[in-house]
């Protein structure tokens, strides 16, 4: 019967693999009675008998029953917990680099701990990464008593430790830490200046505790270590700002204006209305007078058709031209017309008219010299106007399209953008591109410096680097397809240890948000009084607070959201006792189990669990309390266990399993229900034609709610539609990443053989030899006569690369064979660097080379990314010009890498012939101290981080400031 459940639900495929997966299990159960003989010291002896067995060419499949039956006897021991059959077989998952689904509660921590044993014994590394700092500490501690039993170090990297404790740390045979931390530690140690300030050791096996959080849900946003830009162009936020708000108004009273119209004209006009419907919907999508008189199916179908329309015949911009701005929301991009361009700037309406740079019959009359700087005048202005229109823009999408509380929060002066999967700030990530800025403008707080990237690298980059990876969520199936295309991943379903026994209702669907707002609060009152604990999810800050709002005050809530979530663990932890309400955004407090209070279960085996087998006689039951009781009856007397209630579908459906999973952990009873409405966010972009057609069949009244199998599917394939689009932006992100990675991979890998090797000898040789050659070949060209040969140029751009004064008379030169031409230059060259180097000693001159040789590549390269920024920005626009953007950006990378390979070779050869040298000693100081700054400073995730103090620090007045600011030390600390 279990068997045929299982195949039910997860499929053959699955069932195959488990059962190919049972002997194992088998054996491993065997092999318990002995395990459980063994002294402690016999116990704790396992480890180096297994690296001994390791030494002697055994493999970790090998050892896996033996070392799987340790753990589970040193869990029992030293935590309490034996891991049950379904727990060995998700660590074998592991082992092999699978995504072990399991439910929420299933004891996925423990599990982590049987392959993080056997991989760690072969001394290479295991990185556990899980979703915050404190998820890595609580496990770290609690896990790691099984690991220290057994002889192994275990090590945990968060925000906020010492140098020494994060190298350390990753010293350990088992690391702990978030995906952050993982990342960052990667981009700095890329950007250290020498090989003992680098922290990381290898990349061996890594485990992923809520694995589609970090794969899928944060892949989307790329790790970045930025610092300020100091050349970029300039920013007029603060001077737009109010003609913008001007503009801002104009336009809602033009929509007020056209809402009056419509209304007017309904009932009996309602295709002239749906016009001026349109046309709103065009330039304030998101108002809610608007939102309100369309959310009847029937004016919605209409305006879309008649917008559909429109796209057809080429008509949109006609209806556009009478808005000020237009905005299409499912791009994300704005308009500005004609009429909004006079609002902007009544004086003079071509100000935000971008000037054509194509040469005008003007420019043909002039000469070089005037056309020259007519040219460069039309280009300053182009920039300039250019700059202005992007930030009118950003502003219009920051004041249309931006909530606050919903998209951002203000927090001490900051906008703080809030995740909108996980509800949680994101400390220190900004929106691109001057929105960050337009919204900080529109706030009224300090506008932020634009940033340059110095590092950056994907999460899936950043993985794809480890040996074996392996993840563990209680939803992953849905996303199968993905970890398979991207990471590689196959995903195995684990049945639970115990049955679930929880309901999931229908969901029921409301025409408005209020409505739905007073059903929620409704069903909230009514578990309270049953004394049944509560967790409402809900999708935004904004949702959270109102539903805070609206419960009675006799009811004790607590409420959960981005801006608390230091202390969300705490609460939720407390969510599952007896009449507890909790509010709480998406996802928030992962990780953290529910446990259900006293009194919560009030029987051990409701009829819950036969929800579904209606046929089933309940004096089956075993459970006296039910006994002679009727199933409907039983229902009615005997509600417990914790109660989801879902404020709105999210766009992703694993999201939502997420929320319902945190109900009904290891055999416990609970229930759940969504709650909907027409106003909501993804019924009203994605999915309302379906919906509405569906209720008006069905015939809706008013605060009467819909609930049908049929709602429900509609519903499922919107989300369906947004997870697909979701996955081509992050697909999309990783094709062009992937782009930088092999630049990224090669830079990286160059730096590190500067790091490591002891002398750059080769490579400056290497350089040597190409170089000079060319400065022949370009002068000495065939076929140029000997009187036109420009050896003055020659022997400047010899001495200009190599400090080599050429002393050679030019007739020698012109009368050299190109091969004796080549070894005298070159001689001449080697023999002025043999010369610097006796002159510094070797030893020295080596230090140097490496110095100077990391100095520059790492400013080309943070050159580079910036012109990558570029590029990726401007790349966009090709498509119009029946361009592959991809293939595009591709050709222009390659050709910005080979500049800069080039570029890195020239700078390093001649600043290796030109430096100035200083007092070894003072230079590695230098060094460390800038690496520490450069370092830590700019991480996004640190940036309460003070610096770290030094004495008396050593800078050149020239020199950039070690406070990282990328400014002069003359002009920033230095001043
Ligand atoms: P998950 O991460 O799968 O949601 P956790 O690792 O947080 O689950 O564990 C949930 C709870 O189950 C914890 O309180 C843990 O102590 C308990 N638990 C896990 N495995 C066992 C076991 N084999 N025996 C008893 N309790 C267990
Ligand atoms: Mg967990």
């Amino acid at each position: 019967m279990i068997v045929s459940l299982i195949k039910k639900i997860f499929g053959t495929d699955n069932l195959r693999e488990l059962k190919r997966l049972q002997p194992l299990v088998n054996q491993i159960n065997e092999l318990e009675p002995a395990f459980e003989q063994k002294t402690d010291d016999e116990l704790k002896a396992m480890t180096p008998q297994f690296r001994e067995r390791i030494e002697q060419g055994e493999t970790l499949d090998d050892l896996r029953p033996e070392a799987f039956a340790t753990i589970r006897e040193t869990s029992r021991r030293t935590l309490g917990m034996r891991p049950f059959d379904v727990q060995l077989i998700g660590g074998i998952a592991l082992h092999h680099g699978i995504i072990a689904e399991m439910a929420t509660g299933e004891g996925k921590t423990l599990v982590s701990t049987l392959p993080a044993y056997l991989n760690a014994l072969s001394g290479k590394g295991v990185h556990i990464i899980t979703v915050n700092d404190y998820l890595a500490k609580r496990d770290s501690d609690w896990m790691g008593k099984i690991h220290t039993f057994l002889g192994l170090t275990v090590g945990v990297i968060h925000h906020g430790i010492t140098q020494e404790e994060r190298i350390s740390a990753y010293k350990a045979d088992i690391t702990y830490g978030t995906n952050t931390e993982f990342g960052f530690d990667f981009l700095r140690d890329n950007m250290a200046l020498t090989a003992d300030m680098q922290v990381q050791n290898g990349y061996n096996f890594a485990i992923i505790d809520e694995v589609d959080s970090i794969l899928i849900d944060e892949a989307r946003t790329p790790l970045i270590i930025s610092g300020p830009v100091e050349r970029i162009g300039k920013q007029f936020f603060q001077d737009l700002k109010t003609p913008v708000e001007r503009l801002m108004r104009s336009q809602n009273q033009l929509i007020s204006k056209l809402l009056n119209d419509a209304e007017a004209l309904l009932p009996d006009n309602e295709y002239e209305a749906c016009r001026h419907l349109l046309k709103i919907k065009r330039g304030a999508p998101k108002n809610k007078r608007f939102l309100k008189l369309v959310k009847d199916g029937p004016l919605k179908k209409i305006i879309d058709q008649i917008e559909n329309d429109n796209i057809r015949d080429k008509t949109l911009h006609e209806l556009d031209a009478e808005l000020f701005f237009s905005i299409d929301e499912h791009s994300g991009t704005i308009d500005l017309s004609d009429k909004g361009r006079l609002e902007l700037s009544p004086q003079d309406p071509d100000f935000f008219v971008l000037p054509d740079l194509s040469m005008s019959d003007e420019l043909a009359d002039m000469s070089d010299d005037e056309r020259l700087e007519k040219q460069q005048q039309l280009e300053k202005d182009f920039s300039e106007k250019s700059e202005k229109l992007q930030n009118v823009s950003q502003l219009l999408k920051a004041y249309s399209l931006f909530e606050k509380d919903v998209n951002y929060v203000v927090n001490e002066g900051k906008v703080q953008i809030v995740d909108e999967f996980t509800g949680r700030i994101l400390p220190g990530r900004r929106y691109s591109d001057g929105l960050h800025q337009a919204i900080e403008a529109k706030e009224n707080v300090r506008i932020e410096a634009e940033t340059q990237t110095l590092a950056s690298i994907t999460i899936q980059n950043y993985f794809r680097m480890y040996a074996t990876i392996s993840g563990m969520t209680g939803t992953a199936e849905t996303e199968a397809a993905e970890f398979l295309k991207i990471y590689k991943l196959k995903v195995l379903v684990i049945p639970t240890n115990r049955p679930i026994r929880r309901i999931d209702s229908t969901d029921v669907v409301y025409k408005t948000k209020k409505e739905k707002y007073r059903a929620i609060i409704d069903e909230i009152i009514k578990m309270n009084e049953m004394g049944r604990p509560v967790l409402v999810g809900t999708v935004s800050v904004e949702t959270s607070e109102l539903l805070s709002r609206m419960i009675p005050k006799r009811i004790k809530h607590s409420v959960l959201n981005a801006k608390r979530h230091q202390e969300e663990a705490s609460i939720v932890e407390s969510a599952g006792q007896p009449g507890a309400v909790t509010i709480a955004t998406n996802m928030a407090g992962r990780g953290t189990d529910i446990k259900l209070g006293e009194g919560v279960i009030r029987c051990e085996s409701c009829c819950y669990l036969c929800e579904d087998e209606k046929t089933k006689n309940c004096s089956e039951c075993p459970d006296p309390v039910k006994q002679g009781k009727k199933l409907s009856n039983c229902k009615k007397d005997m509600p417990c266990g914790l109660h989801i209630i879902g404020t709105e579908r999210h766009e992703s459906r694993r999201i939502d399993r997420q929320l319902r999973g945190r109900s009904a952990r290891q055999g416990d009873p609970g229930s759940s229900r969504f709650f909907l409405s027409l106003e909501d966010d993804l019924l009203r972009i994605f999915g309302a034609d379906r919906i509405s057609g569906i209720m008006d069949r069905f015939g809706m009244e008013e605060g009467e709610p819909i609930e049908h199998k049929l709602i429900t599917r509609a519903i499922e394939n919107a989300q369906r539609r947004v997870e697909g689009r979701n996955f081509e932006v992050r697909k999309h992100l990783l094709q062009y990443d992937d782009v930088m990675n092999k630049q990224r991979e090669i830079i990286y890998a160059l730096r590190n053989r500067a790091l490591n090797d002891d002398s750059l000898e080769d490579l400056i040789q290497e350089h040597i030899d190409e170089i000079a050659p060319g400065l022949c070949d370009e002068y000495f060209a065939e076929g140029i006569p000997p009187e036109e040969i420009d050896i003055k140029g020659f022997k400047e751009a010899v001495f200009r690369h190599f400090a080599t004064p050429l002393w050679n008379p030019p007739e020698e030169l012109i009368k050299a064979k190109p091969e004796e031409l080549e070894q005298l230059v070159l001689d001449a060259i080697n023999g002025v660097y043999k010369k610097r180097e006796q002159q510094f000693s070797p030893e020295t001159m080596r230090q140097i080379e490496k110095w100077v040789f990391l100095r520059v590549q790492d400013e080309l390269w943070k050159d580079h990314l910036l012109d990558m920024d570029h590029l990726r920005e401007g790349i966009g626009l090709r498509g119009y010009a029946q361009q592959d953007p991809l293939r595009e950006y591709q050709k222009e990378a390659y050709d910005l890498f080979l500049k800069l390979d080039s570029r890195m070779k020239i700078d390093f050869i001649e600043k290796i012939f030109t430096v100035q040298i200083m007092p070894r000693e003072e230079i590695i100081e230098q060094e460390q101290q800038k690496n520490i700054v450069l370092g830590r400073g700019k991480d996004p995730d640190q940036q309460e981080k003070k610096p770290t103090k030094r004495q008396q620090p050593k800078v050149g007045r020239n020199e950039p400031c070690p406070c990282g600011s990328g400014k002069k030390y003359k002009k920033c600390c230095g001043k």
